[in-house]
């Protein structure tokens, strides 16, 4: 659906996955006004279809917007669209247990501008594709390393929003970093080059003798849905849980290490390379605690759980 800056976006078609049409000086292709979000809808095993919070990335895609100087949908407009995008993909969902309906919204300047200027009209849409493991490993153990040269986000940056340009900067470090054979980059703060930040697509989480930590959102971090979601889950069953700045160094003393995100939930970190030296955990499978809120979380996502905590919406 499109809108003009300031307008509304209650009225939306569906149509079918294909090409749309972009007018060269887009806002989005000359200076990178665009925002996405991500969320998964699961079947249940009594057919009927599940969203986890699907508020929150309404609310995520409006903080983006407003970084971004663009209009956004309200929390209701986003909620109703994703159900109606869920619900004519319906046969595209997998069977309860084995997957899940991946979607994604995304909100761009779609019209033309020449000088640096919001663009004078939007589009946000919504397309699906069902996934199952978003890391090759699955549950097993990723390995990451951490990047001491390039940087994802900058303080008074973008890093806190989830704008296209974000992940561009990403590609070189990772795809560096895949070609030595590791699963992901871990990066660092741009100012200190000591704290930890995040992974490319996903939060960290540090284990230390049962106390959680994970690094505090001052807005060069992307404020994680998994994440808040695992904090909670985790004080609910009495772990106590920092939100602060995490040095380097922290990471060769942890029990466990995870990562959390909407297309990992939670995955188990086997070993972290800082300036070639290599520490790892565990013995090759996933951590007490990980599996604890991996199982927890994700039977919650999936309604094999009561749903205590009021997260999830439920389609029939
Ligand atoms: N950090 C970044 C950079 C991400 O792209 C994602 C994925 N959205 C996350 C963290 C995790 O966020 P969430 O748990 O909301 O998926």
């Amino acid at each position: 659906m499109k809108c003009l800056q300031g307008g509304d976006f209650s009225k939306g078609e569906l149509q079918r996955f294909g090409n749309i049409e972009l007018i060269p000086s887009a806002g989005v292709l000359n200076y990178g006004q665009g925002l996405f979000d991500g969320l998964k809808a699961y079947r249940k095993q009594d057919g009927n279809i599940l969203l986890f919070r699907p508020e929150e990335n309404a609310l995520r895609l409006r903080m983006g917007a407003e970084r971004m100087c663009m209009p956004s949908p309200t929390v209701e407009q986003f909620v109703e669209a994703v159900k109606v995008t869920v619900q004519a993909n319906e046969r595209w969902i997998p069977p309860p247990c084995k997957g899940s309906l991946y979607i994604r919204p995304l909100l761009m300047g779609s019209g033309a501008v020449l000088s640096v200027t919001p663009a004078p009209e939007y589009t946000f849409l919504i397309y699906v594709s069902p996934v199952g493991n978003y890391f090759k490993e699955g549950l097993a153990p990723i390995n990451l390393v951490i990047e001491t040269e390039l940087h994802r986000a900058t303080p008074g940056g973008t890093g806190g929003v989830k704008t296209i340009g974000n992940y561009a900067a990403v590609l070189k470090a990772q795809t560096a970093a895949k070609a030595k054979g590791y699963s992901d980059v871990l990066y660092l703060d741009s100012v200190h080059k000591r704290y930890l930040e995040e992974v490319s697509s996903c939060n960290i989480f540090l284990v230390k003798d049962n106390v959680l930590s994970t690094p505090a959102i001052t807005g060069t971090i992307l404020p994680g849905i998994t994440r808040k979601s695992i904090i909670d889950v985790a004080r609910s069953q009495g772990f106590q849980v920092e939100e602060r700045q995490i040095t380097v160094d922290e990471l060769f003393d942890a029990d466990e290490v995870f990562c959390t995100g909407t297309a990992v939930v939670i995955s188990p970190v086997g070993s972290v390379t800082y300036l070639g030296k290599r520490v790892s955990y565990g013995n090759e499978g996933i951590g007490v605690v990980a599996q604890q809120l991996y199982s927890s979380l994700t039977r919650l996502q999936m309604g094999l759980t009561k749903d205590t905590m009021d997260w999830v919406v439920e389609l029939n």
